[in-house]
């Protein structure tokens, strides 16, 4: 699990202090004594931190600690991934799977061949997937848990403006490769980190107005491969390629 991380009032090289609630939580819940460690934010960094001393004293409580090392941040992959909702039990796999590859944020969309009944139960499931984004993310020890959008029609995300690399992954794509598509989306965004957005189609894949759509707001194609991948090995493959790419 990940440590919870209690962010400091005050803080120089070595040290931090916390105080009030938070200080005196930690004091009588949990106990704090001089040589307990836990995790401690000073000044937006991470650092192991072990207790130097303990004042317990209402809202003038006060814990000192040592920083010992800083932990390494772990920001998340800079990517929304829109994905058409479809099967939900794939769906959810595919969730959790993005969330363990880092993923930033998920946009669950309603294409044309969403099933009606899967359309209509996607905005009562989005708090599932929410809590399985939860679970996936400490699981994977992230520091962060990725956002899952209300769900929303196709055509609202394709045509919304957005500073991001739009990519859409379409099997019938011939010319361009995600892994290039990345490649230049990096070389544009020269020192900077570039944002992406990928959408995924649903098991019976995008109907050609929606490749018309895409196309028509700006939205590249780019293919995996030559074999037809499910959604969520799409999902996983996408990431796979973008963190290999990035990190
Ligand atoms: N219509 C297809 C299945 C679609 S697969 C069929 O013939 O059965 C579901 C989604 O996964 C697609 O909409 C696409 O976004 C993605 N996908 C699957 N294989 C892909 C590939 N080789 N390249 C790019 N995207 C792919």
């Amino acid at each position: 699990m990940t440590r919870r991380r209690w962010i400091a009032e005050h803080w120089d090289e070595a040290t931090a202090t916390i105080e009030g609630a938070q200080a005196e939580h930690l004091a009588r819940v949990l106990r704090a004594q001089p040589g307990m460690e836990f995790d401690v934010v000073a000044g937006g960094r991470v650092f192991h931190a072990q207790v130097a001393a303990v004042t317990l004293a209402g809202e003038k409580s006060e814990v000192r600690f040592n920083l010992t090392t800083e932990v390494q941040a772990d920001p998340a992959l800079p990517v929304t991934l829109v994905l058409a909702v479809y099967k939900f039990d794939r769906m959810e796999w595919a969730i959790e799977k993005a969330t363990e590859l880092g993923v930033e944020a998920i946009a669950p969309v309603l294409a044309r061949r969403t099933e009606k009944h899967l359309a209509q139960a996607a905005e009562k499931r989005a708090e599932r997937w929410r809590r399985i984004a939860h679970e996936a993310a400490q699981q994977a020890r992230r520091s962060d848990i990725p956002l899952i959008h209300d769900p929303a029609p196709l055509t609202h995300r394709v045509r919304a403006a957005s500073a991001a690399t739009r990519i859409v992954l379409a099997e019938q794509e011939r010319t361009t490769t995600l892994y290039h598509a990345i490649e230049e989306a990096i070389a544009a965004a020269k020192d900077e980190m570039p944002q992406l957005e990928i959408a995924i189609g649903p098991e019976g894949g995008w109907a050609p107005a929606e490749e018309a759509l895409f196309d028509a707001n700006g939205w590249r194609a780019a293919s995996l491969g030559p074999r037809i991948l499910r959604a969520e090995t799409a999902a996983i493959a996408a990431l796979a390629v973008i963190a290999a790419c990035l990190e």
